[in-house]
């Protein structure tokens, strides 16, 4: 399940974001000013924040500043109807990771959210985790290296985004949809079963002690 945040004071376009977000499988929360945006920002548990920047209250740079200075690393998307150069070096000064200016299509924007969570879950998220480490399993983000018991093990890139998936959420329930988004896209069918054959090749190629079937809900890294 992927949460978007929508930080959106215009009725209108919140609505047609919503109804674009959820019928491509995101759930989204809506706020309508800048204050509400920060607090639901540091709350909530959101994989994007779409961003307005004329925002009633607290203008969106302010939210982004307050939202970074915070230390939260959340991609977030910019939606403007100011098709401004100032703006967007402000912008990106702030830490934004992408731009979208109105009028859009939705498809414009979903090409980037989509952008933006792949990159995300592919990158080395911030400063020091450049490993990530379970028990006996110890991925190198920096060299796409997993080792299991300290014996390297050879994955393909898919197979290895995957085991980082599980691996930034051990202990926790990772639904076949999450982990389709997270390492397909979103382009895939969903009624595939392409993620449980590659659970199986994880299991097969790092032990299958690891990754046990959650029934109905999909899969958990055991801890
Ligand atoms: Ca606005």
């Amino acid at each position: 399940m992927t949460r978007i945040l929508i930080i959106e004071d215009e009725p209108r376009i919140a609505a047609f974001l919503e109804k674009g977000l959820q019928s491509n499988g995101f759930v989204s929360t809506l706020v309508a000013n800048g204050q509400d945006g920060v607090n639901m920002a540091l709350e909530g548990e959101f994989d994007l924040i779409i961003l307005d920047l004329g925002l009633p209250g607290k203008d969106g740079l302010t939210v982004l500043e307050e939202i970074r200075g915070q230390g939260m690393q959340v991609p977030v998307i910019i939606l403007t109807a100011r098709d401004d150069i100032r703006d967007k070096v402000a912008g990106f000064e702030n830490g934004a990771d992408d731009y979208v200016t109105k009028p859009f299509r939705f498809e414009e924007l979903l090409v980037r959210i989509r952008a933006r969570l792949r990159v995300n879950v592919a990158s080395v998220s911030g400063k020091s985790d450049l490993t990530l480490c379970q028990g006996e399993v110890m991925l190198d983000l920096r060299t796409r290296k997993i080792k299991v018991a300290n014996r390297p093990v050879e994955l393909s890139a898919r197979e290895f985004t995957m085991a980082e998936v599980f691996l930034r959420h051990p202990g926790q329930v990772v639904s076949r949809e999450q982990l389709l988004n997270s390492v397909w896209g979103y382009d895939y069918d969903p009624g595939s079963n392409i993620v449980d054959v590659y659970v199986g090749y994880l299991r097969k190629k790092l032990g299958s002690q690891f990754i046990e079937t959650v029934r109905g809900m999909g899969y958990r890294w055991r801890v």
